[in-house]
């Protein structure tokens, strides 16, 4: 009898573009002979892809870690490794931290993993953590999951250094895919039937590979014959040349949402976060963009509490949020990590209480805005893409409107996942639109 394929479960937290490489490591596994379980079913192997960004997610997995420890005392011989953005800050830190914990392996050393899984069943215990500039996975089909829409990364790493931010340390440098690769992997993902492709990049609009920058690789990849939509995400606003929103307004297939990340209104804590942009500089993009692209939806990103911000700074931001009317945006409460320029330059001087009430407050108007923007598209017929289920009802659809809102309809039939249709919004809560097929 020829011996049983290892298997392997594999958790994934954080961005669309650990969502990614988890569909890379998926694939580099099954090329070894390993076979990729759910958790209904029972691993020799787990592994863990991670994110840094808040403390919040390191809490998240460290939890998980001790759960996982204690189940090595009943399955001796279980496999635990820790991927991504944890270990690379981390390094052999988290072998120390976790006794449980047989191997990390950083976002550049995927390459390396059956290696590292062979050492561990061996007693072994190693740290990959070498960064590279070259390594984008290009000639790695990824193990997608199979559905509507396909995560394609075009570069990796970033350069930014925004203050607060750790990804500079835990993905290193940025570097490009080649337009060839890219391409050839979306016509790919036409033959598989993926109707939508996705962008992504830490920075994403900083692409660049000989003359050809992201303006012109996004067209590219919207001119492939069988691709429906193609979004990106995420851009950084210093970076979004007047002929990128021009390539947007102009291609019927590039998605009219744009996730546009403020961070803040003050031009102060803007300058300490060094995010390269004064809010005038944000707001004539967004003025640009909006004059140029029809409907066009846009989302951001905001922090409350980075150090020294007063009352009057975050008023600023308040103030931003109100004028632009985002559609919808991610608050989040800034959160030290260690190593970044902020930590070591500036103490985290907002007490907990007011970071969580400056963001409890901000989510509340975001919803009102959010909610009054939906209000206004009751009556409205829209086209949709069909992406699944609601998960409280299989009679009911779930699917996406070109600006990225989500729309609830019942079934009717004839219609499948896949498939494109038009909608009559009848009722919305501030983030869902529910219809009717018409
Ligand atoms: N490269 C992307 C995403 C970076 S992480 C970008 O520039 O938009 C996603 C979001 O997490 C950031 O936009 C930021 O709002 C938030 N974030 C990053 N570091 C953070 C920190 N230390 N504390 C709180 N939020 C943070
Ligand atoms: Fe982090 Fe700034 Fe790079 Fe985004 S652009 S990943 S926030 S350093």
């Amino acid at each position: 009898m020829p011996e049983a394929k290892p298997t392997v479960r594999l958790l994934t937290y954080g961005c669309q573009m650990n969502e990614y490489d988890s569909e890379l490591v998926a694939s580099l596994l099954a090329e070894n002979g390993y076979v990729l379980v759910d958790d209904h079913h029972p691993a020799d192997i787990i592994l863990v892809n991670t994110c840094a960004v808040r403390e919040s997610a390191n809490t998240r997995v460290y939890a998980q870690l001790s759960q996982w420890t204690h189940q090595k005392k009943e399955q001796p011989g279980l496999i635990v490794g820790v991927l991504g953005c944890i270990p690379q800050n981390l390094k052999d830190g988290l072998l120390e931290k976790f006794p449980g914990v047989d191997f990390v392996c950083g976002p550049d050393s995927y390459r390396r993993l059956p290696e590292l899984i062979a050492h561990a069943r061996a007693g072994g215990h190693e740290a990959a953590v070498d960064l590279s500039e070259y390594e984008t996975y290009s000639d790695i089909a990824p193990l997608r999951v199979p559905g509507v829409n396909a995560w394609l990364a075009v570069m990796r790493g970033c350069d930014n250094f925004c203050s607060f931010c750790v990804v500079p340390f835990s993905r290193g440098r940025e570097r490009s895919r080649t337009p060839e690769s890219v391409l050839e992997e979306t016509r790919q993902l036409t033959r598989e039937g993926y109707k939508q492709v996705t962008l992504l990049g830490q920075n994403v609009n900083s692409y660049r590979s000989g003359d050809t920058d992201f303006a012109a690789l996004i067209g590219q990849v919207a001119a492939v014959d069988g691709i429906e939509r193609v979004r990106f995400t995420s851009p950084h606003p210093k970076d979004f040349p007047e002929h990128l929103i021009e390539v947007i307004a102009a291609n019927p297939r590039i998605c009219s949402h744009i996730h546009f990340p403020l961070q803040a209104g003050a031009d102060r804590i803007l300058k300490l976060m060094n995010r390269g942009y004064t809010l005038d500089d944000f707001l004539r993009l967004v003025e640009m963009m909006r004059a140029k692209i029809p409907n066009l939806a846009l989302t951001t990103d905001i922090i409350c509490g980075f150090p020294t911000e007063t009352d009057a700074d975050y008023q600023e931001t308040v103030r931003a949020v109100s004028t632009v009317e985002f559609d919808s945006a991610f608050i989040f409460k800034y959160s030290e990590r260690e190593g970044t320029p902020a930590a070591k330059r500036y103490p985290d001087d907002v007490p907990d209480d007011i970071k969580s009430e400056r963001v409890t407050r901000l989510v509340a108007l975001q919803r009102e805005i959010s909610a009054t923007k939906n209000r206004a598209m009751i009556g409205q017929t829209v086209r949709v893409l069909i992406e699944g289920f609601s998960k409280k009802s299989p009679a009911v659809l779930r699917a996406r409107t070109d600006s990225n809102k989500i729309v609830l309809f019942p079934t009717a039939p004839g219609l499948a996942v896949g498939d494109f249709c038009d909608v009559r919004i009848s009722e919305v809560t501030p983030n869902t639109l529910l219809g009717q097929v018409v």
